[in-house]
């Protein structure tokens, strides 16, 4: 097992990508501490990971919410006693064309995806500065690389969490924390399950590999990207997408 003693923070990790990614990690020996606001998911989740034999804590986290997220990390420590990792999920849409979006559609896209990620990263890195090694993961999307139509709030968010990786990497190199992001392409979850039948059809032909990703494909990079083996990878950008954006 490659993460054995190590200790991980997954936000929005209570379904979706980040209960994928929470699994693949405790498989690993990652012990997991989950932020999320859907207590009751994430109550079950808690107890998938559990059932691995892993120590697993739910907690009510909303990311946007400095206090919350700083408490939240010092009951992380309280309760497992390490940060190794941070996997930076939590993440939303609110898809409108760009002259019928309003602001609450706006600020609360980029409030969650990037905001949220910007204050998880600094209250762990505190930590894993003090520590002097760590893992920072964001997930970020193809679209804060190419754009999508309908979607600029989140590919607003999504790029600029991909400028916050490279700069994170850059200051916290020389402590030997990594940070790094994952930028996925559709992957079949209940935010791409609400996409109408004909927007689904138009998208599989446009992806090479002709279907949609599984959120193992995106928790499989990420236990890459928290290994060992990426020891020297930093503020790289991942693509996993099926070829769609090349
Ligand atoms: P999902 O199934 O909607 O899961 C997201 C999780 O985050 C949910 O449990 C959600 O709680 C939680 N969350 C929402 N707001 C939060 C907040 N303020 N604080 C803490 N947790 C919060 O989404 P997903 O498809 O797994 O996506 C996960 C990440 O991958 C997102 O960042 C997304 O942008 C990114 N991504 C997804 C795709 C895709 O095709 N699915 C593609 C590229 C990137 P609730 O259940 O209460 O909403």
């Amino acid at each position: 097992m490659k993460l054995t003693q190590q200790v991980a923070i997954v936000t929005g990790g209570a379904r979706g990508i980040g209960r994928e990614i929470a699994l693949t990690l405790a498989r690993e020996g990652a012990d997991i501490a989950l932020f999320d606001v859907n207590a009751q998911i994430l109550e079950q989740t808690v107890g998938e990971l559990r059932a691995l034999g892993r120590r697993a804590e739910g907690f009510a986290v909303d990311v946007t919410d400095g206090k919350q997220v700083d408490e939240g990390v010092g009951k992380v420590l309280d309760k497992l006693g390490r940060i190794d990792i941070l996997i930076n999920n939590a993440g939303i849409t609110k898809d409108g064309l760009l002259i019928r979006m309003d602001d609450a559609q706006w600020d609360r896209v980029l409030n969650i995806n990037l905001k949220g990620t910007f204050l998880c990263t600094r209250a762990v890195a505190k930590h894993m500065l003090k520590q002097r090694r760590g893992r920072i993961v964001n997930i970020a999307s193809i679209v804060g690389i190419i754009g999508n139509a309908g979607q600029a709030n989140y590919a607003a968010s999504k790029a600029g969490i991909i400028g916050l990786t490279k700069s994170v990497a850059k200051e916290l190199a020389s402590r030997s924390i990594t940070c790094n992001a994952i930028a996925p392409g559709f992957i079949k979850t209940e935010m791409t399950d609400v996409l109408p039948e004909e927007a689904k059809q138009r998208l599989l032909a446009a992806i090479p590999m002709g279907e949609l990703g599984q959120p193992a494909d995106v928790a499989n990079a990420a236990l890459f990207l928290v290994s060992d083996e990426a020891r020297y990878v930093t503020g790289h950008v991942l693509v996993v997408d099926g070829g769609l954006a090349m």
